[in-house]
């Protein structure tokens, strides 16, 4: 008798990177990989995670293949097991190093169950067979695609529809659209969830509506980073706002925002809207002292093109460039999730507005690491968030442009912090980061 299964180990090398990096293009080969050798499929998971790699399996009724890549090495791992005479798994095989472009491979078959060490008995239990001859024959095919995005401690992951609406890798960093079951289309830079439908809204109403109703006349304002378009949206519904500059440095973002997220891109569009692609730092640095009236910083986490917008530097210059009543508003990271940067953030802002004119608060956005995030409240001239927060006409504009998440009493509560935000906030760091430059 043969042996019961037949595992093929594969490794594949110098595969193309892009193609073992892409989920979809993954599940479909490894799809047809088992449809060539004749295997019939249950089921499929696999997982995209960030910065790279993507694991999946499929489960078929004559047992498995597996997959596990690591792009950053042109390296593929692949689990070939089948059982029965009717499946090739070497079909499975040829066709994966096409598509994956692997210019060499290893592999070793294993025969698994060797018969002379197995002993058959009879489990003729009724109730065993007549329940595997219950369970209908037709096989529904059950597929789940889901995307990672990790640190060494924290995941989060969530399942789409599995296909890859937009990816672009652009000159400052990777753009993915991805439809997720759960909230709706989102973007994704880098591996970092930056934006989705369904909670778009608490992040893109607080880092607005919190300056926009406290500064007494709004005029002009500026974006630095916000190429979803988000903010811009929000801010638009202020009608004493006379331009909006909106200065990202990723045309992709704005390109992939307007194509797939139209709900929250459509301030594009809007003639009050300036939209100007440039790197953030350049811009303020070339700006003209005292033409803003609040310039908020919506930017990536202090990585890649952003890491330049978490220096002290970079925020004299906002300083330099708001005008004497002027609010600077920045997402400052997370308390719970980069601890160290929104300490430092905090400190530096002091040296640079004073240390009252400084006032973090939070808001819950549950895509995001640890869903409490943090946004810092600057302002130039004593502006105070609660102080001189005229709650009538915060009422009476949530009355006129009904708000998902912000509100008066959320605008106050916002500010109040939990103890161990305010120790982290009252603990003398030294700056090691990039923020000491
Ligand atoms: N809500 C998101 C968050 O909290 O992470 C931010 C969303 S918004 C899409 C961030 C934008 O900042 C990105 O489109 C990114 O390209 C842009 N960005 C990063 N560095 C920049 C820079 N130096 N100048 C201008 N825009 C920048």
């Amino acid at each position: 008798m043969q042996s019961l299964g037949r595992h093929i180990i594969v490794e594949f090398y110098n595969c193309s990177p892009e193609k073992i990096n892409n989920v979809s293009h993954i599940e479909q080969s490894m799809l047809k990989a088992a449809e060539l050798a004749g295997a019939t499929i249950i089921n499929s998971t696999f997982h995209h995670f960030s910065p790279f790699g993507v694991s999946g399996v499929i489960v078929i009724e004559e047992s498995h293949l597996a997959i596990h890549t690591w792009p950053e090495y042109q390296f593929a791992s692949i689990d070939l097991f089948t059982c029965g005479e009717l499946v090739n798994p070497w079909i499975s095989f040829d066709h994966l190093k096409n598509e994956f472009e692997a210019e060499h491979s290893s592999s070793i078959e294993l025969q698994r169950g060797q018969p002379h060490l197995l002993k058959k008995i009879t489990l003729d239990k009724p109730d065993v067979r007549d329940q595997a001859s219950k369970t209908d024959r037709q096989i529904t095919y059950q597929r789940s695609i889901w995307f990672t995005e990790r640190d060494d401690n924290i995941a989060l992951s969530l399942r789409h529809t599995g296909d890859i609406l937009y990816y672009k890798q652009s000159e400052y960093q990777k753009v993915e659209i991805i439809d997720s079951l759960a909230y709706g289309k989102t973007l994704i830079l880098d591996g970092m969830i930056m934006t989705t439908e369904k909670d778009e809204y608490v992040y893109h109403e607080m880092i607005t509506h919190i300056p926009s109703l406290v500064h007494p006349k709004l005029e002009k304002v500026l974006i630095i980073g916000g190429g979803d378009g988000g903010a811009a949206r929000e801010l638009l519904k202020h009608d004493t706002i006379q331009q909006i500059d909106l200065v990202e440095i990723d045309a992709c973002v704005i390109e992939a925002s307007k194509q797939f997220l139209p709900g929250i891109a459509s301030s594009f569009s809007d003639p009050k809207v300036n939209t100007i692609v440039d790197d953030g730092i350049a811009f303020i640095n070339n700006c003209e002292s005292e033409q803003y009236d609040l310039i908020i910083v919506d930017s990536t986490d202090p990585v890649g093109p952003a890491e330049g917008l978490f220096t002290k530097t970079f925020y004299q210059q906002v300083h330099r460039c708001l005008t004497p009543n002027g609010i600077m508003v920045t997402q400052s990271e997370s308390p719970t999730f980069n601890t160290h940067v929104f300490q430092e953030i905090q400190q530096c802002y002091k040296q640079i507005f004073g240390n009252n004119n400084v006032h973090p608060y939070l808001a819950y956005i549950p895509t995001y690491p640890s869903g409490m995030w943090s946004f810092s409240f600057c302002s130039k001239n004593s502006l105070h968030p609660i102080h001189d927060l005229d709650k009538q006409k915060a009422m009476a504009f949530t009355k006129q442009h009904p708000c998902k998440y912000y509100t008066a009493d959320i605008h106050q509560a916002a500010f109040v912090l939990p103890q161990f935000v305010q120790n982290l906030i009252n603990t003398k760091k030294k700056m090691k980061n990039i923020l000491s430059n």
